[in-house]
């Protein structure tokens, strides 16, 4: 059995794997694939102390970093159930997509989460190439250029009125009759002078010159077509944690977050979780490769405090 077993090889699952390994303890990482959602970022500008790298980049070096260290592999593969030890201190299973059981002292979960997307034509062509769905990590790009924001819930306002600072125009489109978002970013943006709101504007298609987008068609609520020129288009209609296999066993946020305490502990005992996958707020690199240390960190904690067998 391991000592530390990881579930999933994006940031947060990397970086649990080298400092698992580091403390020597008998390490395994499920390997879905290296880097996670960083596989499909096309710039990153802030991961820092790297001004500029891209995702394939980063992905790479995560992978030859885990790989300079004694960790066992088990790639192309995912995790499909949690079998919690029976007691503290006892073995957890994990049974993997394939009907393989892995058993670990304790489990680090780094599944990571997935954006929500539109399903209009446009999106998957466009996707880095104007089609965003971080404002954090996208907006600079369009400075001083317009877009559009999908979406009127808290994420789509909140990410309307970061990029209000730092492009030309933002114009929020909301499916529905009214914004979402609590009442006190609504008036927030509604006090910018370059936002606009329309709602009962369902997006139905991204446009673009073959290379970058170029606009955006949405339908009013009584069927009516408009178009809209725009550099990027922001989708912000949610963040889906890849958590469905553990209804049941954890303790989940009514988002499907993994509920963590500071130490990243679950309400497993041994079984820890980090980074995009948990309730950890903001979701970016930095914070997922430091929640995964958080994660090692307390497993070996959890390990030198079981009784001496
Ligand atoms: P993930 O990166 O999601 O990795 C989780 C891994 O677990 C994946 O490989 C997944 O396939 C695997 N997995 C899923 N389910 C299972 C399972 N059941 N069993 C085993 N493995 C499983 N952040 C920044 O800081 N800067 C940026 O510029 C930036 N740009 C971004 C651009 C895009 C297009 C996207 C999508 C995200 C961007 N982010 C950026 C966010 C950043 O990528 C995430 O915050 C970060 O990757 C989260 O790391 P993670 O390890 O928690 O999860």
């Amino acid at each position: 059995p391991f000592d530390v077993l990881v579930l999933g090889a994006g940031p947060a699952g990397d970086a649990a794997a080298i400092y698992a390994a580091r403390k020597g303890l008998r390490t395994g990482l499920v390997a879905e694939r290296f880097g996670g959602q960083v596989m499909d970022t096309a710039g990153i500008e802030n991961f820092i102390s790297v001004p500029e790298t891209d995702g394939p980049k980063l992905s790479a070096a995560l992978e030859a970093h885990v790989r300079q260290y004694d960790v066992q592999i088990i790639a192309s593969q995912l995790a499909a159930k949690l079998i919690p030890a029976a007691e503290t201190g006892g073995l957890h299973q994990i049974v993997l997509e394939s009907g393989a059981v892995l058993r670990s002292k304790t489990v680090i979960i780094a599944t990571g989460a997935r954006w929500r997307h539109l399903g209009v034509p446009g999106e998957d062509e466009y996707r880095t190439k104007g089609v965003a769905y971080c404002p954090h990590c996208d907006g600079p790009f369009y400075k001083g250029r317009p877009v559009v924001v999908t979406g009127g819930g808290n994420s789509g306002v909140e990410a309307a009125i970061d990029l209000a600072g730092i492009v030309s125009h933002v114009t929020l489109l909301q499916r529905g009759a009214h914004l979402k978002a609590d009442k006190v970013l609504q008036d927030r943006l509604l006090s910018l002078p370059n936002v606009t709101v329309l709602t009962n504007a369902l997006t139905t298609k991204i446009e673009g010159d073959g290379k970058e987008v170029t606009g955006l068609t949405y339908s009013d609520g009584d069927g009516g077509l408009h178009q809209i020129k725009t550099d990027g288009v922001f989708v912000q209609i949610g963040l889906l944690p890849n958590t469905e296999w553990l209804k049941g066993t954890l303790k989940l946020s009514p988002y499907g977050e993994i509920v963590i305490d500071d130490h990243c502990g679950t309400s497993v005992p041994g079984v820890f979780a980090a980074g995009d996958a948990t309730t950890v707020p903001y979701k970016q690199i930095v914070i997922a490769m430091g929640e995964g240390a958080k994660a090692s960190l307390s497993a070996f904690d959890y390990l030198i405090r079981l009784p001496v067998a």
